[in-house]
């Protein structure tokens, strides 16, 4: 069991930092629209560089002039499991057990595309067709 956490970034463009706790490190990925429990949506996940794994309790504000200068909150956070794929094979299948985010995701890898994914929730028992996202800041 590893953890994931999901940061809500009002950087000058608001999105949402979805991270998971692989090989010591937190693999993160920009999510524009944030992450849906919809199946219906196909969020756009475009990877990022590596955070340390301590990064995964921060919040507070990224002073102007520094890259990613806004503020930072926990949207969600838990503990995920692979169960299948891998980052290099372009597809895995996770469970997460958030607040939030729970059940069965597949993030694939673009065809064709270095860092852009697509992060789909599965049909399962917490997947909700009517989902909206509810942002915890508000606009800087
Ligand atoms: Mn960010």
């Amino acid at each position: 069991m590893s953890i994931f956490v999901v940061h809500e970034h009002h950087a000058r463009q608001l999105h949402f930092d979805f991270r998971l706790e692989m090989d010591g490190v937190l693999k993160s990925w920009a999510v524009p629209k944030g992450p849906s429990l919809s199946p219906a949506d196909k969020r756009l996940a475009i990877m990022v560089e590596d955070h340390q794994l301590d990064y995964g309790s921060f919040e507070g504000t990224i002073p102007e002039g520094d890259y990613g200068a806004g503020s930072v909150a926990i949207w969600d956070r838990g503990t995920y499991e692979l169960l299948n794929g891998a980052i290099a094979a372009g597809k895995m299948e996770l469970q997460l057990n958030g607040n939030k985010l729970r059940g069965a995701f597949v993030m694939t890898r673009m065809k064709g595309k270095d860092k852009e994914w697509l992060l789909i929730k599965k049909k399962d028992a917490y997947a909700d067709p009517l989902f909206r996202l509810e942002t915890v800041l508000k606009a800087r």
